[in-house]
């Protein structure tokens, strides 16, 4: 059989959020596209993930970007029309519980203002049980020093999302714009030769002016094989857990101030729990470890803050595969290499951005200036 031969301008390879982002912003924009994702749409990080949509707590270069990102969550129908639905807006807070997280909370919402940012806000003990009646009273338990909550920090409009619904709605609407979508199609190799890419895979060679690489926890792997300087990326396996259904008590998302959790429940009454517990991952075999005493300390400590959470059977575990970068901010900007424009390593908080990076990585391939700065998340920061 004749190898096919594909030319395009532009070639995305992953098919997560952030890779359907921008191939549906490309897209819309008139770029001829084509993605090319190795398994499925959304078959990791991407499609696996908690689903939280926060902006509370990000680190303050990732702020701008992650606001860009909720004004589109907030106008999502508009872009990927009822896969938007996926999206339930609510509330997100982080309690304190002792000492050390109360102090950290006050001056977090205070460096926030000094900064210009109004979307955080420290409320009172009285504020969160007035807003989330079934919280426990006392809190002291294994795993957990604290004792009363004391308040928390809160940022209304966050919420949570079926993630593989939201990056599918991206794909779709790409496709519907124009993009081509290739899935079972892995990019072997990647090479820069009269001034265009070839691009060898499974499924035949492709060719193009411009390729974005969004290949999650594999994309240095690629950034390599194309001739870039290495860049520290590690991968690892964020856990979650699942409960039965459970009646409604909770209408935000949760966390703890300076401890690890992330506590939701959806509309079935099921509660979902992990939040900074992580296994290994091994992404040669694409498999992602499951560690159940790390995933544990997350089930303890939302037991705690809610009791019935202590009677709910876990009905399933799962991870997903992640790619780290040493301070935990994204690789976002344009490589050492004419046409190479990156997007990765989004440190397990990457799902609320997607939005914002798709449509900012659609302006660095187009010559356009992104709506926010992208300089903290700059390729080249590593061999500074
Ligand atoms: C369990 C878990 C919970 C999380 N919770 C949250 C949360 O609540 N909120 C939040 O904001 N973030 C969360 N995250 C992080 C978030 O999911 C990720 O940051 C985000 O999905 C990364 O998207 P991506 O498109 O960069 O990567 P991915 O989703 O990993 O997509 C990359 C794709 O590239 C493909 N690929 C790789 N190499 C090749 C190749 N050579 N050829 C073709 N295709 C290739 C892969 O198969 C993959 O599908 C969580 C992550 C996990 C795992």
């Amino acid at each position: 059989m004749t190898p096919q031969h594909h030319k395009d301008r532009v070639i995305i390879i992953g098919g997560g959020i952030q890779g359907c982002a921008a191939a549906y912003f490309l897209a819309k924009r008139g770029q001829t596209v084509t993605l090319l994702e190795k398994d499925n749409i959304a078959r990791h990080a991407s499609g696996v993930n908690a689903g939280g949509v926060r902006r509370l707590g990000r680190d303050l270069a990732e702020i701008p970007l992650s606001l860009a990102a909720m004004d589109i969550w907030n106008h999502l129908s508009d872009e990927i029309g009822d896969a938007a639905m996926a999206f339930h807006p609510s509330f997100y807070v982080k309690v304190a519980i002792d000492e050390p997280g109360h102090i950290a909370g006050m001056a977090r919402a205070e460096a926030l203002q000094q900064a210009g940012f109004q979307h955080e806000v420290w409320l009172d003990e009285t504020e969160i049980r007035k807003r989330i009646p079934c919280l426990a009273r006392n809190i002291s338990a294994k795993n957990m020093a604290g004792g009363e909550i004391s308040g928390g920090l809160v940022v209304e409009g966050d919420g949570w999302a079926i993630p593989w619904r939201i990056v599918r709605g991206f794909a779709d609407a790409a496709v519907r714009n124009g993009a081509t979508i290739t899935e079972h199609c892995h990019v072997e190799s990647l090479k820069r030769q009269n001034n265009m890419w070839q691009i060898h895979t499974n499924a035949g060679d492709f060719e193009a002016d411009i390729v974005v690489n969004c290949a999650g926890a594999w994309a240095a792997d690629l950034a390599r094989q194309s001739g870039e300087p290495d860049l520290p990326l590690t991968a690892y396996a964020p856990m979650l857990a699942v409960t039965e259904r459970r009646p409604q008590i909770l209408n935000a998302v949760m966390g703890i101030l300076g401890h690890t959790l992330s506590l939701k429940q959806l509309d079935t009454g099921q509660f979902v729990i992990g939040g900074g517990v992580r296994a290994d991952a091994d992404i040669h075999q694409n498999e992602a470890g499951l560690s159940i005493p790390e995933l544990a300390t997350s089930m303890y400590r939302a037991a705690q803050l809610f009791p019935d959470i202590a009677h709910a059977k876990i009905i399933r575990c799962w991870s997903g595969i992640e790619g780290y970068m040493p301070d935990n901010l994204p690789v976002i900007g344009r490589g050492n290499q004419d046409g190479l424009v990156h997007g990765f390593g989004f440190s397990a908080h990457g799902f609320q951005l997607g939005p914002a990076v798709g449509e900012a990585l659609a302006d660095l391939v187009m010559g356009q200036q992104p709506r926010t700065s992208l300089a903290a998340f700059s390729p080249q920061r590593f061999s500074a």
